[in-house]
C-alpha cells in the first residue's frame, strides 16, 4: 500500500467515487448514490474540488500490484483507507474498507475474497462497507474477528459464508438508520 499515485494511472471513465458517497462540504452537498452535479466527463472543478474529494483516491490509484481489473467501475468494489472506528485492540492504526458499489456478488469473486484475506492474514482491519437503500444510511462492518478462523484455514468456502454474514449484518445496521432530512 502506498500513499503515492500510480504513475501513468488515472480515473479514466470511472467516476465511482464521485456518485457512491455523501457529500457535505460549503462547496457542493450531495447525497449518496448520486453522481455530482460537477461531473462532466471528468470532474468540471477539478483544481478547486472540495477537500472531501481532493484528498480522496481509491486503492486501485495507490497500488501498483491491483491491475486494471480493479479499477473500482470495472470490479464493483471501492477500496479505501480509513483511520475512522479502527477499534483500540488493532495494533495497526489505519485500516481498509471494501465498499460494494456494484452487485453483491463482487463477494464471491476469489480475487476479491483473497484480498479480503490477506490484509486481515496481516493485522490490517478491513470493513466491509455497503450504500444502502436511498432511504436508509450507508453501513460498515469489521469482518477480522468473525473471518479470523476462516483466515486461519485459507478456506475460501468459509471465507464467503463469513462475508454473506457480515452483508447481512451490514443490511440490518442499515436499515436501523433511517436517512436524516440533511442527508
Ligand atoms: S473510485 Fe478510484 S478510480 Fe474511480 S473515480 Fe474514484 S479515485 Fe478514480
Ligand atoms: S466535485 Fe468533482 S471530484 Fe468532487 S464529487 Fe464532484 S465531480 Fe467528483
Amino acid at each position: 500500500m502506498s500513499s503515492s499515485l500510480v504513475p501513468g494511472r488515472s480515473c479514466g471513465d470511472c467516476n465511482v467515487c464521485c456518485s457512491y458517497y455523501h457529500i457535505n462540504d460549503p462547496m457542493l452537498r450531495k447525497p449518496k448514490d448520486t453522481l455530482c452535479p460537477l461531473w462532466n466527463g471528468g470532474c468540471s472543478i477539478y483544481a478547486v474540488r472540495p477537500r472531501a474529494c481532493s484528498e480522496f483516491y481509491c486503492l486501485w490509484r495507490r497500488t501498483p500490484s491491483l491491475d486494471d481489473g480493479w479499477r473500482p467501475n470495472r470490479i464493483g468494489i471501492i477500496i479505501h483507507e480509513t483511520d475512522i472506528a479502527i477499534p483500540e485492540h488493532f495494533v495497526e492504526r489505519v485500516g481498509l474498507i471494501f465498499d460494494v458499489c456494484g452487485s453483491t456478488e463482487v463477494l464471491r469473486d476469489a480475487r476479491v475474497v483473497i484480498a479480503i484475506a490477506e490484509q486481515i492474514d496481516r493485522g490490517i482491519p478491513v470493513f466491509l462497507g455497503i450504500i444502502g437503500d436511498p432511504q436508509h444510511d450507508a453501513a460498515r462492518v469489521l469482518l477480522n474477528d468473525r473471518m479470523k478462523s476462516a483466515v486461519a484455514g485459507r478456506d475460501l468456502a468459509a471465507l464467503r459464508r463469513d462475508l454473506e454474514a457480515a452483508l447481512a449484518e451490514a443490511r440490518t445496521q442499515s436499515r436501523s438508520r433511517p436517512l436524516g432530512v440533511d442527508s
